[in-house]
């Protein structure tokens, strides 16, 4: 295999899924297992979305629509944008593949920061390309530190925002004189798959980069608030050339005709939204009211998930929290060998998790 295969891949260490539900209850014999490792939905998809997939369920002996025109429309008219300047992806993961094999040469390096979201560096070691890792400052992206490490060789920035695994965000202000620092053969990638749930007033308007047509892609999501993440969607906003040079990579049937119809239903689903949005609001001050309770240390979010340091081995907290039928995931893969990563479920899973862990720190 070492001479068949490209030799990058055998730099590529296999991405680490949240454990399936299905896995543990298989292996440890229990049942009503929850999974508070994906930063998925807790409520599931929109009731919307449901009726579109059942809707179209007997079409799928049809190729979808290689274009995805009525969701591009739509989504054009939510962001105020134009459809050519619009990528759909299976999943954003799928854009972020896209992204590598339409930009990156193997001398090429790309910048994150660390920790932050894996698939990036996915993406860049698939290329041949080298990552340049830039430490978090407070568990935050440090976008000085990333434009002090920009090289002649940088063509990628990724800014994971709010970022996975903390949750925490960077500023306008600090995104509008880091954008002043990039050079204009640097694409700078804005992965906005939290967006929804954000609600720090200081956030970015990303999508302004994209409208001065600046070298910049925004990637968004329907895995997440809209609950679609086992149909594989998301989608990408640039300048209308970065979205076409994408498009001569694109397989022509990248995203399925459910994952389409569903995603439409759901964007006019304003109702799912908001209530996912007060879901998700109400168990994160939940949360952090045991935690603070406990005195535990966590990092305040914007997403849909906290990273929290249990002050004991991620791993053992991950198996006796398993045990009990919890799913998180252990902060060791990101350097933080004393964290977990926990969503914010409903509020009954919220109380499994917190009786779990009380058990656990007891
Ligand atoms: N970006 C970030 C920051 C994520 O956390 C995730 C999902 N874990 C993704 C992108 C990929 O999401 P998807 O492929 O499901 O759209």
């Amino acid at each position: 295999m070492q001479d068949l295969a490209r030799e990058e891949i055998f730099k590529i260490k296999p991405y680490v899924p949240g454990k399936p539900v299905e896995e543990v209850e298989r292996e440890l014999g229990i049942t009503d297992v929850i999974k508070l490792a994906s930063n998925e939905n807790p409520l599931g998809p929109s009731p919307r979305a449901i009726e579109a997939i059942t809707a179209f369920a007997s079409k799928v002996n049809a190729y979808p629509d290689g274009n995805c025109f009525y969701l591009k429309k739509a989504l054009a008219a939510g962001l105020n944008c134009a459809p050519e300047e619009i990528v759909l992806g299976n999943g954003s993961d799928n854009l972020l593949m896209l992204l590598g094999a339409t930009f990156l040469n193997p001398a090429d390096e790309i910048i994150m920061g660390s920790p932050s979201f894996s698939e990036y560096d996915f993406s860049a070691k698939v290329m041949g390309a080298k990552t340049v890792k830039v430490p978090l400052k407070n568990f935050t992206y440090d976008l000085e530190g990333i434009a002090a490490a920009l090289t002649d060789k940088t063509k990628i920035v990724f800014i994971c925002n709010p970022n996975n695994p903390t949750g925490t965000i960077v500023t306008a202000a600090e995104v509008e004189s880091f954008m002043r620092e990039i050079p204009d053969n640097v694409l700078v990638v804005f992965d906005e798959a939290y967006y929804e749930y954000v609600g720090d007033a200081a956030y970015p308007d990303s999508l302004q980069y994209v409208r001065e047509n600046k070298n910049v892609i925004v990637l968004r999501t329907f895995s997440k608030i809209y609950g679609l993440a086992g149909l594989r969607i998301g989608y990408g906003v640039a300048p209308k050339e970065i979205i076409s040079a994408i498009n001569r990579v694109r397989e022509p049937f990248n995203v399925n005709l459910l994952a389409q119809k569903a995603a439409l239903a759901a964007l006019s689903d304003a109702d799912f939204l908001e209530k996912s949005r007060a879901v998700n609001a109400e168990g994160k001050e939940m949360l952090y009211d045991v935690l603070l309770a406990r005195g535990l240390e966590f990092v305040p979010t914007e997403a849909n998930f906290i990273f929290v340091n249990t002050g004991l081995d991620s791993q053992e907290v991950f198996q006796k929290l398993l045990r009990q039928g919890v799913i998180v995931r252990t902060g060791d893969i990101f350097g933080h060998p004393k964290f977990i990563r926990v969503t914010v479920g409903t509020p009954r899973e919220n109380k499994r998790f917190i009786a779990a862990l009380e058990k656990v720190l007891n």
